[in-house]
């Protein structure tokens, strides 16, 4: 509490916007607000448990060691608080304390008046035994670096070891989910293998040893995307020489095997889980609202529901819910659906509020997940946006042309976030 006291939270001002999560989502209103609201019009903080932004796209490199891990973690300091001039706190939130209007996080309470909830989605093991304990995740920035230690654990000890079994044994990697990030990593490792790491062992034989499985229990890879798309995926795939194997449902993992409902246990050495993820803050509200989440809308299997509106009734002054992020956005993209741009109506929605014309309450859910938005509407309910494509994104990464100079294309603006020496970014690993 006294860090919190420290910080300033403990004045009164009519107008604290707390927005929690520095993601896409986040990170996109923060530039909205920075745009639309005046000097001093309202309190702005951010609150993340990291102290960078994670871009996710490229999170698949790291966990093939074609990337840095800082090069895809870029400090929200630069955004919020030099940029914009917001205040940004790194801690967790907790819980969220309606009928106080106050978020309680790991280091204390802080009070809003507008609560912005972007804290993304968490990974969806659909309740499948053994996924959490056996299988590497995907989501995060220290799962990938943990696929990549174990794909290159894997190596050097296969190269000491005599049986040529064995050494398969240990090359033996499967990859659970043949959606973008299970396609995307299943092919960047063969390119890693081919091409990286051969001839740095002189015991393993590149082309036999390793091998990749994909699994995926529909019908087809890239399932949300255009069936062009996954046709293409599919072929290239078959090229790099990775097994892959649809309508194969995953019962259960174990420690170095995975069950199947339609055939034998396979065995391998690293299990990465690359099967989704459901609304992190949908559940949250579920829990600790007391049951109000109940009235946010649920998509199968705790998915974000695909609808492109939805009202949320019975959420009466500060509500908070949100939807997090599937990756459906990508299929979407790439069958260039035109989205509107949610965060805006997010941000008109603050502003709206902030001059006494409190918006009807109302849950909008874009078709993209790419990010999400939900914003409590002092009048009703609560605000569920999305972010559209990646391009928006981008555009709304900080320039970093200086101040005064020409502004860049959005192309030119991720690329410092990529070969990260512009930000320093080191300093935002925690
Ligand atoms: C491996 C991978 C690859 C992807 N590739 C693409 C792609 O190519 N194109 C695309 O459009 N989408 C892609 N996605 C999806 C995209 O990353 C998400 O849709 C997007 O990140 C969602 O944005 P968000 O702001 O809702 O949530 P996030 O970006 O997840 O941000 C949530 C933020 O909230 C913070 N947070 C969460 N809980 C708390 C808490 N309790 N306290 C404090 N802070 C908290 C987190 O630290 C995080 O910074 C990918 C996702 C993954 C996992």
């Amino acid at each position: 509490m006294a860090l919190i006291l420290a910080l300033g939270f403990g004045r009164v001002t009519s107008n604290r916007i707390v927005i929690v999560g520095g993601g896409f989502g986040g990170l996109h209103l923060v530039r909205a607000l920075e745009r639309r609201l005046r000097p001093g019009e309202a309190d702005v903080t951010l609150l993340d448990r990291n102290n960078y932004h994670l871009f996710t796209p490229l999170l698949y490199q790291v966990a093939t060691g074609e990337l840095p891990p800082h090069a895809v973690a870029y400090p929200l300091r630069q955004t919020i608080v030099r940029e914009a001039k917001y205040r940004f706190v790194q801690t967790n939130v907790e819980r969220i304390d309606l009928e106080a209007h106050a978020v309680d996080t790991a280091d204390g309470r802080i009070p809003y008046d507008r609560l912005v909830l972007a804290a993304g989605s968490v990974t969806n093991d659909y309740g499948i035994p053994g996924v959490r304990e056996h299988a590497l995740g995907m989501k995060y920035l220290a799962e990938a670096q943990e696929v990549r230690r174990r794909i290159l654990t894997s190596f050097e000890r296969a190269d000491v070891l005599p049986d040529p079994e064995g050494r398969r044994r240990l090359l033996t990697f499967i990859v659970i989910g043949a959606g973008p990030v299970g396609v995307e990593l299943s092919a960047s490792m063969r390119d890693l293998f081919d091409h990286s790491l051969r001839g740095s062992y002189a015991n393993i034989d590149i082309d036999r040893d390793p091998s990749i499985t994909l699994l995926d229990a529909g019908e087809r890879v890239l399932a949300t995307m255009d069936e062009r798309l996954g046709r293409v995926a599919a072929r290239r795939l078959e090229e790099l020489r990775v097994d892959v194997r649809l309508r194969t449902p995953v019962s259960e993992v174990v420690d170095g095997a995975v069950r199947t409902k339609t055939g034998p246990e396979l065995r391998a050495s690293t299990i990465v889980w690359a099967g989704g993820v459901r609304d992190l803050a949908r559940s949250a509200a579920g829990e600790r609202t007391s049951g109000r989440g109940r009235h946010l809308p649920r998509g199968r299997a705790g998915r974000s529901p695909r609808h492109r509106r939805r009202r949320v009734r019975g959420m009466a002054g500060q509500t908070a819910g949100a939807a997090g992020a599937g990756r459906r956005s990508r299929g979407a993209s790439a069958r260039g659906e035109s989205r509107p741009p949610h965060p805006r109506r997010a941000d008109r929605t603050i502003r709206a509020q902030g001059q006494g014309r409190p918006r009807r309450a109302r849950t909008h859910i874009g078709r993209s997940p790419a990010a999400s938005l939900s914003v409590p509407d002092d009048a009703q309910g609560c605000r569920l946006c999305r972010l559209s494509c990646l391009d928006r994104l981008a555009r709304e990464l900080p320039d970093p042309a200086p101040r005064g100079a020409k502004p860049r294309k959005p192309a030119d603006r991720v690329a410092p976030l990529l070969f990260h020496d512009t930000y320093g970014v080191e300093h935002s690993l925690a």
